[in-house]
């Protein structure tokens, strides 16, 4: 009776470890199967560091690319170069964060079905570009290097954001990253650069005085075509006598900016730069953006001067400037930008994008001060038969880079229109002055928003 006894205990031991084992299995299954089915390794899900499963298609539907069974891109070879830095490649040297973010979501993975248990086809997400104006925005580069980018500042739909130079993954080119030509090719310049801003950055030092001094608006300084410092002399593009706020911003004189930033002093200069996030990172749909630079310690006065004007240590991402051009249209506050309009497998409701505000960083006044003078320097300088129907207000840079490099032209700004609240941001590179480069582009590409928008 003994050994039978001492047998029933050992097999109701062996019955409740096996009974806790499966409780744990069951507990572990029920909170994680959906981490184990999505771990960065699954073919079902990923193609090496991309998404490997759905349709990813633009704003109006129009499929930019398949991965149901194979990798198939749009049908047209314009869109695929124009798309590819929010999509990815096929062997993962470009990295698409923002859909693979949604991975898990478009998969469509569900306790009891497992991956793909009812749909079958693996899910879809919208991006909130069109390929229209990504078309466009790739033709208007051309063969130069740089960004192109558009969002609406009350929604935070990014409508373009080209990064050039890109190439077809159906006709992929033999890359050689040392060439000139394919600097960076696998780089979202988007997302993943800081750029010298030049003078587009004197937007930044106009806000800080508009701000804290009296009367900043009407402060005029003398410029006599350069301006002489400690640590050397502050040269300017022209000599434009005596002027006041409006006329340095539409002349982008660098003598008055000088001057200027040497009344406002390092320490409010830096303390606005803080404020308004310029060198701050953005995090939207899984992707951190570059950080900026600024930085004056130990600087001397023409040193700090030349901060005050975009240059120096200065450098700042094109996604956080695009999102300061919002701030500055949406009277101090704007949407943050994001590029994933939804995400789902069909079953559930997936991932919808909501709007996401920056909150303050400027004052209204300021703003609307600001955004006047902006608007005065698209009237008297860049010319507004370059943007018609359009309020445009915009401030161009000529940010020299150093080296044999001719200087970087940058052009940023946005539309005073209820109908159409973009603001834009475009950097060529390598390609001289900032307007003239960048006003011919920038129109066709906010001509284009502007008839999408018409569309809608
Ligand atoms: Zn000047």
């Amino acid at each position: 009776m003994n050994r039978v006894a001492n047998r029933s205990t050992i097999a109701l031991m062996l019955a409740v470890v096996l009974l806790g084992g499966m409780c744990v299995f069951l507990v572990e299954y029920v909170m994680n199967a959906g981490d184990w089915v999505i771990f960065p390794g699954n073919p079902h899900v990923y193609n090496g560091v991309n998404i490997g499963c759905g349709v990813i298609t633009d704003r109006s539907g129009e499929v930019l690319l398949d991965s149901t069974s194979d990798r198939v891109y749009a049908d047209d070879s314009a869109v695929r170069k124009a798309t590819i830095h929010w999509l990815g490649d096929r062997h993962g040297y470009i990295s698409a964060p923002a859909v693979t973010h949604y991975a898990p979501d478009m998969a469509g993975y569900d306790l009891l079905g497992g991956l793909y248990g009812y749909s079958g086809t693996g899910g879809k997400a919208e991006l909130t570009i069109s390929a229209k104006v990504q078309k466009t925005a790739l033709e208007a580069m051309g063969k130069k290097k740089g960004v192109v980018a558009v969002y609406n500042y009350r929604t935070g739909e990014i409508l373009c954001a080209l990064s050039a130079p890109n190439y077809d993954p159906d006709d992929v080119p033999k890359i050689d990253e040392s060439k000139d030509k394919y600097e960076g090719i696998y780089l979202n310049r988007f997302t993943q650069t800081a750029y010298v801003p030049g003078s587009v950055f004197k937007l930044v030092t106009a806000a800080a005085a508009l701000d804290t001094l009296d009367n900043a608006a009407d402060t005029e300084f003398r410029c006599r075509g350069s301006y002489e410092m400690s640590g050397g002399k502050v040269k300017c593009t022209g000599e434009h006598g005596t002027i006041d706020l409006e006329e340095a911003l539409a002349e982008s004189c660098n003598c008055y900016f000088a001057q200027l930033t040497e009344v406002l002093g390092a320490d409010t200069l830096k303390r606005y730069v803080e404020k308004l996030q310029i060198t701050k990172s953005l995090t939207f749909d899984g992707i951190t953006t570059a950080k900026g630079s600024f930085s004056v310690e130990d600087a001397s006065a023409q040193q700090i001067a030349w901060a005050g004007i975009g240059q120096y240590l200065d450098t700042v991402n094109p996604c956080r400037f695009l999102t300061f051009m919002g701030v500055i249209a949406g009277g101090g506050e704007a949407a943050q930008p994001h590029i994933v309009a939804s995400a789902g497998s069909g079953l559930f409701g997936g991932y919808q994008a909501s709007t996401v505000s920056t909150g303050r960083l400027l004052d209204e006044d300021t703003a609307d001060a600001l955004a006047e003078l902006m608007r005065s320097s698209v009237k008297n300088q860049y010319g507004d038969k370059n943007f018609p129907g359009l309020n445009v207000c915009a401030k161009s840079g000529t940010a020299e880079v150093g080296g044999d490099k001719k200087p970087n032209a940058v052009f940023a700004g946005f539309c005073m229109d209820e109908e159409y609240p973009l603001a834009f941001f475009v950097v060529v590179e390598d390609a001289g002055s900032g307007a003239k480069t960048c006003v011919p582009i920038i129109s066709e590409v906010l001509e284009a928003c502007k008839e999408m928008m018409d569309d809608e």
